[in-house]
């Protein structure tokens, strides 16, 4: 028993019973934390072999303003996360929102009127529904023509390869295939589950273009997708990639035909990617890259935490604290929206920001259902960072990810806990 830890989490309002079960817990999760930073090592020296190669230097750091003409630095950042992804080329911008904003990128410029979506890993994530017009939304793919289908997964998130043959015709121009679960109850996919989708797809059509949606998937393994053979590969960089500290923005790496397009799309045709100020951005996009795989270590700590302390309270969690990871997500059914709310209020009330905000379930801009939200992030929304979120339908799964450090992410957990002590659970 190592009193003053247990002092101090006494001081930070958790309960010694609390604090106890967590100990206990993690008492038989030394593999699990040894493998998340053997990955770590793996992925830190491939990001700075990039930068390395790529001779990144002092002045790379500083942006450009206006049109961002001859943006060194933009350019080079660029080079690394292609290096680091070992694709042709890369995109990556402040001007990309968010992953919606990526994916949308991506999908619209190398999709024209006439041509097919193919999903083969089931519905994507809720917000490409309005992207995509399987939700009809204005200036979805629909409504410029392209259409969508989808081929959902078999029992045990098998893929459904004779389906998935019989759904590529003619007018499929390009595969989507999303590698974390989303808000969805399946497995998320290794990039070696992924490899053999790419395969099997190329087999059937040789010049489909594969596009992986790698939210939340970037550096949680050895190897990603685009080792395997997909065409692009697209992010946010709130999550894994900005390592905490990109403010904002997106990416897009794969083939340098494709990257292209989503560039002049992006900008305009005959711009491509010669314009786009960087501002102040490329220093913390940079820097973020570098520190990504030992956050996201620290992340997938948080996970297997979280999931091998719930497991061992009789909640049902996904994956199991025992199961390989292949993204930072972790869900976990609570039964109840009181405990739905309890775990975000616990997880917000640890947080370094807007700790004393009492996150409340709401509508949200690309939801069909009200979401929870527990966020007290440095950068509004940032995933990365500790945080929670769960819709407000049965079985009031919570989707919880993040951690920038695992000291805070592991008294966060802990606080979720407590906060479900206080609602009535017993130990
Ligand atoms: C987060 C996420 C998105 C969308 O990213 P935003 O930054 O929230 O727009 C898309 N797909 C998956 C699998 C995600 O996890």
């Amino acid at each position: 028993m190592n009193e003053e830890l247990l002092r101090s989490y006494l001081d930070g309002g958790i309960s010694r019973a609390v604090y106890e079960k967590g100990e206990e817990i993690l008492s038989g999760l030394t593999e699990a934390f040894a493998e998340a930073d053997r990955i770590a090592e793996i992925n830190q020296l491939k990001v700075l072999k990039a930068m390395q190669k790529n001779e990144v230097a002092a002045y790379h750091l500083y942006g450009t303003n206006g049109y961002g003409h001859n943006d060194i630095g933009r350019d080079t950042l660029e080079k690394v996360y292609a290096d680091t992804f070992h694709t042709e080329d890369a995109l990556v911008r402040a001007q990309i929102t968010c992953g919606t904003h990526a994916l949308y990128l991506a999908l619209s410029a190398n999709l024209l009127p006439g041509d097919e979506v193919l999903s083969p890993v089931g519905r994507p994530y809720d917000t490409l529904e309005e992207v995509i017009g399987i939700r009809p939304s204005m200036l979805s793919l629909a409504e410029y023509g392209v259409s969508y289908r989808e081929v959902g997964l078999l029992p045990g998130s098998r893929f459904d390869y004779e389906g998935i043959r019989a759904a590529i015709g003619e007018k499929t121009k390009l595969i989507e295939i999303q590698r974390s679960k989303g808000y969805s109850g399946r497995n998320s996919f290794s990039p070696e589950e992924i490899g053999e989708l790419i395969r099997f797809v190329r087999s059937v059509k040789p010049d489909v273009i594969v596009m992986v949606d790698n939210c939340y998937g970037e550096f949680s393994r050895e190897k990603e997708p685009s080792d395997y053979g997909a065409d692009m590969m697209v992010g946010s960089l709130i999550k894994n990639p900005g390592g905490g500290l990109a403010p904002t923005g997106g990416y897009i790496a794969g083939r340098a035909d494709l990257i292209e397009r989503c560039a002049r799309r992006l900008t305009a045709p005959g711009l491509g990617k010669e314009l786009g100020a960087s501002l102040y951005a490329t220093a913390p996009f940079m820097q973020g890259f570098f520190l990504a795989p030992s956050v996201t270590a620290s992340a997938k700590k948080a996970a297997v935490f979280a999931a091998a302390l719930y497991e061992s309270l009789g909640f049902p969690v996904h994956p199991a604290s025992s199961m390989q990871r292949n993204d930072i997500i972790q869900a976990v059914e609570m039964g109840s929206p009181a405990y739905l709310e309890a775990f975000c209020r616990g997880i917000q009330a640890a947080a370094p920001i807007d700790s004393f905000v009492r996150p409340e379930p709401s509508d949200m801009a690309g939801y069909a259902d009200k979401v929870i939200m527990a966020a007290g992030a440095f950068v509004q929304g940032s995933s990365i960072e500790l945080s929670a979120d769960g819709p407000l339908r049965p079985p009031y799964t919570v989707y919880f990810q993040g951690g920038l450090t695992w000291p805070h992410a592991k008294y966060g957990i802990l606080m979720s806990l407590q906060k479900l002590v206080d609602a009535g659970l017993t130990l």
